[in-house]
Formats: structure tokens, C-alpha cells, sequence
């Protein structure tokens, strides 16, 4: 059976487990090497990506993960976890590293204070119906690399255009937090990209 893990240093941990049980998948949290190494797939949660960049070294999770995506690891980053997976950053800390794997641009805090945090309806060409989207001081993505496929752009008002939802073969990544509306159809497709359908 699949598993999915949780990065589970920081962020949403609970919440995205309980999202993956809505769709089937058994979640784990994961806190250390030997946790991922059992896992199939993992989700990297919305949080404080400066933060989830220490705590990976600290708990010697960093390397590990970056050579699973290496090597095809299926991964969903949502919001800080978008961040986490980016090749590069703009608004980033001095010292901020990301795990890379996502050919992509990504600006962290990119809506700006006025719109810290929104709600959006958004399209997915995969959804039969709009997707109900909550923003919390989210990235959006500035550059997509030739393989990348945006999924969703934001759809009015002064971000209209921007790109909040982006897909590189088994790497799956939004702007925005899938796990607090109870909507769990993002979590249903990153699952069906696990299983490889
Ligand atoms: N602004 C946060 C960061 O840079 C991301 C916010 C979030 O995950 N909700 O990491």
C-alpha cells in the first residue's frame, strides 16, 4: 500500500494527514532519516521555510530528502513547502537554502502586506469545479522552467495572472494551503500521481 509521508518538523502536519486519510492514503509524519526511508512519497507542509531549512539540517533530514526527489520521489510543497522545493528563490534570508528539485522561480511573501492573507476561487483543469484557496504570506511563482505545467493562476484583483500552482512531473506544488478548506481533491490527485495513474 502507499504511503505518504509528513514532513512534521514545522507546519500543518495534522491537517494534511488528515487530509491524505480523506482520500485513502495512509499518512505518516515524518521526523527523522529512517522515517523517510519507508515512506513513498512525502508532503512538505506550509509553515516558515526558513525555519523548515534548519530544522531539516538539524535533524539530518536535508540531504536525505534531497536525494529522494533526486532520485523520482513523488513530492506535494504547499505554500512554505513550495518554497522548499524551488531550484531558486527571490526575498529569500541571506543564508536560506532550499532543497531544490522544482524548475522553477519562486518569491517567497509575494502578495505583499496589503493582501498578507486572501481567499481565492481557483480553476484546475483536473477539477470539475473551482478550488477554494487560502493564501497565508504566500510565494508565487515568478519563472517556470520548459518542463513545468502551471496548473492555476490567481483569477482577479492585483495579483491577477500570478502563478499559484505548478506541477514538474512527480513534483506538485501550490502557493496557497490545500489542507484548511476540507477540500481534499489536491490531495486525491498528488495521490493518484503517486500511485502513477
Ligand atoms: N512566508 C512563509 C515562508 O516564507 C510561507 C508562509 C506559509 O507557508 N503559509 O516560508
Amino acid at each position: 500500500m502507499t504511503v505518504i509521508g509528513v514532513f512534521a518538523l514545522q507546519g500543518n502536519v495534522r491537517e494534511h494527514l488528515a487530509m491524505l486519510a480523506q482520500v485513502g492514503v495512509e499518512g505518516r509524519a515524518v521526523r527523522r532519516p529512517s522515517e523517510l526511508a519507508e515512506v513513498d512519497a512525502m508532503v512538505l507542509p506550509g509553515g516558515e521555510s526558513t525555519t523548515m531549512d534548519k530544522l531539516a539540517r538539524a535533524f539530518e533530514l536535508f540531504e536525505p530528502l534531497q536525494k529522494r526527489i533526486a532520485d523520482g520521489m513523488p513530492v506535494f510543497g504547499t505554500c512554505a513547502g513550495m518554497i522548499m522545493l524551488a531550484n531558486e528563490i527571490t526575498g529569500g534570508t541571506a543564508d536560506q537554502e532550499t532543497l531544490g528539485g522544482l524548475d522553477v522561480t519562486v518569491r517567497r511573501n509575494a502578495f505583499g502586506r496589503q493582501v498578507d492573507s486572501f481567499e481565492a476561487d481557483l480553476e484546475f483543469a483536473a477539477l470539475d469545479s473551482p478550488y477554494h484557496a487560502v493564501f497565508i504570506r504566500a510565494p508565487w511563482v515568478e519563472r517556470v522552467g520548459r518542463d513545468v505545467e502551471v496548473l492555476s493562476t490567481v483569477r482577479s484583483g492585483p495579483a491577477t495572472g500570478r502563478i499559484v500552482a505548478v506541477r514538474h512531473d512527480r513534483l506538485l506544488a501550490t502557493s496557497f494551503h490545500p489542507e484548511m478548506t476540507g477540500d481534499a481533491r489536491l490531495h486525491g490527485y498528488f495521490a493518484e500521481l503517486v500511485r502513477g495513474r
